[in-house]
């Protein structure tokens, strides 16, 4: 089967599990995930589970890409400036750049860092900036974000990037260790509001960089 076809019927199954934002859908169904993942796991590109990227490091699963990508984006604006966290294979970071103006990608490991770059480039998404560090001081030159999204998780939401957020800006990021929980926190002006979301599974959020 042909890698469109099997991504067709990827979307359609996001769309059974009750993904519903149509842009989020096209992104997903615009973006090759067989081109992140290595040979060897290519073939399961286009199924609906995380895959070893190397490093002990894993792609998301599509469908917690696709629920984070549209907890992100409801209700709101199309988001200016969007801080991600961990790059890793540069999936999400795919994902985000055809929907919003532009990203901003912290990832710790170098090489991992790397391959993303390369690939999101051949692919012509070229609204991304790059920084190989610690995503737990986020990224101050370009602060305040309009979104800030994390795919590895800390044991508490990290104050810095609170700090970060515009006002009217949202956070959206899986909190905890051997149990997470997907958190999005939004900042108005008096302060930051607070909703748990999904049980989710993220490798851990490590400091400093690698
Ligand atoms: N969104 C990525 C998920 C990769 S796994 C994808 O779908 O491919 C999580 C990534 O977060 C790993 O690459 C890991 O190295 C990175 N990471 C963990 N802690 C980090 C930190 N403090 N700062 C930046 N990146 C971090």
């Amino acid at each position: 089967m042909t890698s469109a076809r099997t991504r067709r019927r990827l979307i359609d199954r996001l769309r059974e599990r009750g993904i519903h934002n149509e842009r989020v859908l096209e992104a997903m169904l615009n973006t090759p995930r067989h081109l992140f993942v290595t040979e060897a796991m290519a073939h399961k590109a286009y199924e609906d589970t995380a895959l070893p990227i190397g490093h002990d490091q894993t792609i998301s699963q599509p469908y917690v890409v696709a629920m984070m990508t549209e907890l992100l984006l409801s209700g709101r604006e199309i988001p200016g400036k969007v801080l991600e966290v961990g790059t890793g294979s540069g999936y999400q970071t795919a994902i985000l750049a055809q929907l919003v103006k532009r990203v901003y990608s912290i990832e710790r490991i170098r090489d991992l860092q790397l391959s993303a770059r390369r690939q999101l480039k051949e692919l012509d998404l070229i609204n991304i900036e790059y920084m190989n560090g610690d995503g737990f001081l986020g990224w101050t030159t370009f602060q305040p974000y309009d979104g800030i999204i994390v795919t590895a998780a800390p044991r508490e939401v990290p104050q810095t990037l609170l700090n970060q957020l515009a006002v009217g800006g949202r956070l959206v990021i899986p909190v905890g260790g051997d149990t997470q929980i997907l958190r999005i926190v939004t900042r108005s002006r008096t302060g930051y509001q607070e909703s748990t979301h999904d049980a989710v599974r993220f490798v851990p959020m490590v400091k400093g960089r690698a």
